[in-house]
């Protein structure tokens, strides 16, 4: 079995270690595994088993994150490993996630920054299970990345130590913090086994201080995690705690995994939440999971102009002006990094 000796963690008394990668920091005997099943203490030594062994490898438009302020329009090259420190019942990645046995393919970090060139993509996002616990994996790739003037995102759930953000900060662009029901911590502890959500927005400071762009998306979930009044003051967080520029995504959820007899979101619940956090006063609110839906497009926070037009996970109108401004008004749209025009995807409905 691969194996690759672990960051961040301390040996404790009687050859116990604690990882301190993600907020849990699990106490791991001599043999024993840590929660997410991919970190093993052999006699004292913390190894992460999951190392460049990818279950996933895919190129993404950047949408697909999502981020729609970074790089629009970019291509990135997803990659993953088994394993995950949360226990979403509704997880739509549920059988790699939840996967205890190391499978995938050996896809060392060289191959991944070749691979990532070859198909023409500009960044390379570690998503689909949790970066965090294959953090040596993503870590040793970003480097590389850099070296060749690409780009890193994180699409994570945000329960990462400060120590592990301060490691991969000068390496990573970019990150996605997903939340699920506004952030409840009964939600969490219930349907997530997550003890705390306070981790989270320990996280999502700690990026915003060391100039990580970040994304911040909530799954609304009906029934259990659809609270308009707790997204309103997730949002109002955000704004106070990561600037009114910061884009918020609310997404549809569909029923998968443990949580089938849940049905998706409504439609109106998710313009009712849009409506909250835009009153919350966040400037780019987006709808995720439903395309075609007018809230997928970027809108002048000034004059309402549509400047940037979406389908999904694509862009079907840039109408910015080469310095990022409306056109019509001349306001600077919150936009890191340039346009590519890689995404472009025609034709698509126009609604
Ligand atoms: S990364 Fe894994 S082993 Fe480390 S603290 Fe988190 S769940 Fe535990």
């Amino acid at each position: 079995m691969p194996r690759h000796e672990a960051m961040l963690y301390e040996l404790l008394q009687g050859n116990r270690v604690r990882c301190n990668l993600c907020a849990r920091r699990c106490i791991i005997s001599d043999g024993g595994v840590g929660f997410c099943g991919v970190r093993r203490n052999e006699g004292g030594k913390l190894y992460s088993l999951s190392y460049a062994v990818a279950c996933a490898a895919n190129v993404d438009p950047i949408g697909k994150k999502p981020l729609s302020h970074f790089h629009p329009g970019a291509l990135v090259m997803s990659i993953a490993t088994v394993g995950c420190n949360f226990r979403c019942q509704f997880c739509d990645n549920w059988s790699i996630s939840q996967e205890r046995d190391i499978v995938g393919r050996d896809f060392p970090p060289e191959e991944v920054v070749r691979a990532t060139m070859e198909h023409g993509c500009q960044g390379i996002s570690y998503t689909y299970t949790e970066p965090t616990i294959f953090f040596e994996y993503a870590y040793d790739t970003a480097v590389l990345a850099h070296k060749h003037g690409l780009f890193n995102t994180f699409v994570t759930n945000g329960y990462m130590t400060l120590e592990a953000i301060e490691i991969i900060a000068p390496y990573l662009d970019a990150a996605t913090v997903d939340f699920k029901g506004g952030g409840d911590p009964e939600f969490y502890r219930k349907f997530s086994m997550v003890p705390s959500v306070e981790p989270i927005f320990e996280a999502l400071k700690e990026m915003r201080k060391r100039n990580i762009h970040v994304e911040v998306t909530n799954l609304v979930v009906p029934k259990i995690g659809d609270s308009i009044e707790r997204i309103k003051e997730l949002a109002s967080w955000i704004r106070e705690n990561l600037g009114e520029d910061t884009p918020f995504h609310l997404l549809r959820f569909h029923p998968d995994y443990k949580l089938t007899d849940i049905p998706s979101t409504e439609i109106r619940t998710l313009e009712k939440a849009y409506e909250a956090a835009r009153e919350a006063g966040l400037n780019y609110v987006y709808l995720g999971n439903v395309p075609g839906h007018k809230y997928e497009n970027t809108y002048c926070p000034s004059c309402r102009e549509l400047v940037i037009k979406r389908f999904g996970f694509d862009i079907v109108r840039w109408n910015l002006t080469a310095d990022m401004r409306c056109p019509k008004c001349g306001r600077q749209i919150a936009i890191k990094g340039k346009f590519h025009r890689t995404g472009l995807s025609f034709p698509y409905p126009v609604i």
